[in-house]
């Protein structure tokens, strides 16, 4: 190169960074997947949501003017507060706290789709979730234009798409869902003629390092194929990823869950060229070093009143000794075998399918509500179906093939006799006696096992059949336990018949 050349080179890279615009920046704050962590009895630590509260609050005046709060959904479900309150507990700090942008996740519909509608109503500003809605009601926001410190950032709202295996058919087609990916194809032409100068998704869903075989989180796919996406938000899977890179350009947080973590990310961007320059963020640890906020302590008082109460609730009746949770459903596990015994006295069921829900154990002696919580955490109903012999026999051996799964669940109420390697099993003795003349016997399972989750698909298969007449009996799991429980005083729980 000579000199002149060189010269100009010099000239061109001055006024290339002479000419770029204002670079100004915006804060992004994200919480996930809180479950009801609001103080610290809910999860026997030190980080929640009222802790959490406060560092927002220090980060908006440190920077004020420049922050967007977002959360990415699982608040509704989690802890005696949520359940007491079924879901409401949960989006008092989205109101409170000043919440920019709230994307449910899939367990907001733990308590049915019409409660759904109730705790969405009640953030309505907020929400966004393109991707889903409920039929016959206005469908929600898929994306928000916010400008913070002169800086425009479009804001896409989009949640797991995957409930068509998460429930029921009774509830699933009170909705209409699409993947987060048609969403985006659908949405991102209208965002790009707003020339927004950052573009964000806030997702329940979750990135994984290899592919997601059921394809229930989109996260990686959706990193390649809209590298215009400068920052996405995940969640659903709880793990903490404190910031990286995903695709081309887009850049990926997700700060955990129980209000462990709260996620900071800076975006500055150019804002005459509308192009982000950098990123930087990480997850910050929730401690007892942050006090607990008095605003969202007094916005949620009366919930928080409750559930303490209700912790200190002595159910009736009494164990001899304490029921354990280890060994395996339907073999060797005494959780599974109690939850199995309370479900077919609730339904009158001849069989039952069932796992173990949590790793607590009961103690000896009274039972409390908080003990039956912790062995009951989700909002499950019973659901009944009448099978055949080789329908059920089809259910035991899909199951075996899941038996190192967290949702796998035992058999009870009937003997089987499985193949080595599970690919088929014979029901060979029905513990009541002689099988039913029609040929059917009435088993009884949780809805969320009886939807699939996408794994089971030979009993989700069996229970879509109108001759199995598969009904979702309303009645709640835990209040089966509670209630198998309260008609018994120094209850033994040993497995087997
Ligand atoms: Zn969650």
């Amino acid at each position: 190169m000579n000199l002149y050349r060189f010269g100009l080179a010099l000239l061109f890279l001055l006024c290339v960074n002479w000419t770029h615009g204002e670079l100004r920046d915006v804060v992004i704050m994200q919480t996930t997947d809180m479950h009801g962590v609001f103080e610290d009895d809910d999860d026997s630590q030190s980080s929640s949501w009222l802790r959490i509260a406060t560092m927002v609050r220090r980060i908006r005046q440190r920077e004020e003017g420049k922050c967007i709060l977002i959360d990415c959904g699982d608040n509704a479900q989690g802890t005696l507060t949520t359940a007491l309150s079924r879901g409401m507990a949960g989006i008092i700090p989205l109101k409170t706290m000043n919440y920019d942008v709230w994307v449910p996740g899939n367990h907001e519909l733990d308590y049915g789709v019409e409660r759904f509608g109730e705790l969405t109503d009640a953030v309505k500003d907020i929400v966004l979730c393109g991707n889903l809605y409920i039929k016959g009601k206005e469908p929600f926001l898929a994306w928000r234009l916010i400008e913070r410190n002169g800086v425009k950032v479009a804001v896409i709202g989009a949640t797991a798409s995957y409930a068509k295996n998460w429930l029921l058919a009774d509830e699933y087609e009170k909705l209409h869902v699409e993947k987060a990916f048609q969403t985006l194809e659908r949405i991102l032409p209208q965002i790009h003629q707003s020339k927004p100068d950052a573009i964000v998704l806030a997702a329940h869903q979750a990135w994984f390092e290899g592919s997601d075989t059921r394809g229930v989180n989109e996260i990686s796919t959706i990193a390649k194929s809209f590298p215009e996406i400068d920052v996405i938000l995940g969640a659903h899977s709880h793990r903490l990823l404190p910031g990286q890179r995903l695709g081309r350009c887009s850049w990926y947080m997700q700060p955990g869950c129980h209000g462990e973590y709260l996620g900071v990310v800076r975006v500055t961007v150019d804002t005459d060229r509308h192009v982000v320059v950098a990123v930087e963020g990480n997850v910050q640890a929730v401690s007892a070093d942050y006090a607990e906020d008095d605003e969202l302590r007094n916005a949620l008082a009366d919930y928080l009143e409750a559930a303490k109460a209700e912790r200190k609730r002595l159910i009736k009746g009494s164990l001899a000794r304490p029921v354990k949770s280890y060994g395996r459903p339907g073999v060797s596990c005494e959780t599974s075998e109690l939850i199995c015994r309370a479900l077919a006295e609730a339904t009158a069921a001849d069989v039952v399918l069932h796992g173990r829900l949590s790793k607590a154990d009961l103690p000896a002696g009274h039972v409390t509500a908080q003990d039956l919580f912790e062995l009951v955490p989700y909002e499950n109903s019973i659901v009944t179906a009448e099978v055949t012999r080789d329908e059920l026999a089809a259910i035991v051996a899909e199951q075996w093939r899941h038996k190192t799964h967290y949702s796998y669940c035992g058999l009870w109420g009937a003997d089987a006799k499985i193949t080595k390697n599970a690919e088929s099993a014979v029901i060979t003795t029905l513990w009541k006696g002689e099988w039913p003349a029609n040929g059917r016997v009435k088993l009884a399972l949780n809805n969320h096992t009886a939807a699939g989750s996408g794994r089971f698909t030979v009993l989700r298969g069996i229970l879509d059949k109108p001759a199995c007449h598969t009904t979702d009996t309303k009645i709640m799991t835990r209040d089966a336990v509670e209630a198998y429980l309260a008609k018994r005083e120094n209850l033994v729980i040993s497995v087997g018949r």
